[in-house]
Parts: C-alpha cells; structure tokens; sequence
C-alpha cells in the first residue's frame, strides 16, 4: 500500500490484526485509513481487507464480490504467519530413508491445506533416495485433497 489516506473518523484506522495459521494476536499493524471495508469473495469465500472495490478475487479471479465495512474493533488477519509460527517451521522427511529434506514455512496454500507449526510431514519423492526427481509430492496434502473430493 502506497499511501494512507485519511478515515473521517477512524483517522490512520490502525488495525489490530491475527495471524492466518494459529489465529492469535499477530504482530503487525495494519493501517487501513479511509478502506474500511473488507472485499468478501461470493465464490471462494476469501477475504481482501481494503482491497479494490473493482478488482477480482486474488484467489479465484472472481468479480463477484461483496463489500463489507469493519465494525469498530474488528481484528483483521496479517497477509504472513506471525513471529512465533515462522520459527517453528515443520519438516519434511522422507518415507523412505527418513532423513529430513526440508524445513517448510507454515501457512496455508490456495487450496486451504494448512501446514502446523512443528509439524512434520512426509513425502515419497526425495531428492536423496528415490529418484522421482525433484518435484516435492506432499503425502498428507494429497490425502487431504483426497478426502476433499469424496465430500
Ligand atoms: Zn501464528
Ligand atoms: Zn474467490
Ligand atoms: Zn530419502
């Protein structure tokens, strides 16, 4: 955001925010200013706070979208996982020789899949052992996806 221009009432508006992975008190300030709204998207359901009024959806490129003004106190969510999620970020171990490949980020993909703090996830595809390259299959996402579709 470039520049802040002025709420009426709200002035700066600095907001409160919480973090998108363990949705505790995150540690930024957002300073909304005169964009005191939220852009809610009617298909997929993300929300953009004081995004465009004519823009489309980040996610799914819908226009289809409705406008929402904050209440007063409303605490809005930080683009990034905070302080205390990003230095515990999970690991991915490989199924086969068991050795760590990877520290991943916490956070959630497009498509929702959450990755914990501390958590460790698997995978079949490592650059070590396997020889199926070095495309990085996530064993528990694609279970989760899975399981998404049978819903
Ligand atoms: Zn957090
Ligand atoms: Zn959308
Ligand atoms: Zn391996």
């Amino acid at each position: 955001m470039a520049s802040v221009l002025l709420h009426k009432v709200l002035g700066l508006n600095p907001r409160m925010t919480t973090c998108p992975i363990c949705h505790e008190t995150g540690d930024e300030i957002i300073l909304l200013g005169n964009r005191n709204w939220k852009m809610k998207c009617q298909a997929c359901g993300v929300v953009e706070y004081g995004g465009s009024t004519r823009g489309v959806c980040p996610r799914c490129k819908s226009g289809n979208r409705e406008r929402i003004e904050l209440t007063d106190s409303e605490r809005i969510v930080q683009p990034g996982p905070c302080r205390k999620c990003r230095d515990s970020a999970a690991k991915l171990v490989c199924n086969g020789c068991h050795k760590q490949i990877a520290a991943i980020q916490p956070g959630q993909t497009k498509e929702g899949f959450a990755i914990l703090p501390n958590a460790e996830y698997h995978t079949q595809h490592c650059p070590k052992c396997s020889g199926l390259g070095t495309l990085i299959e996530i064993i528990e996402m694609k279970e989760w996806f899975k399981a998404k579709e049978v819903i």
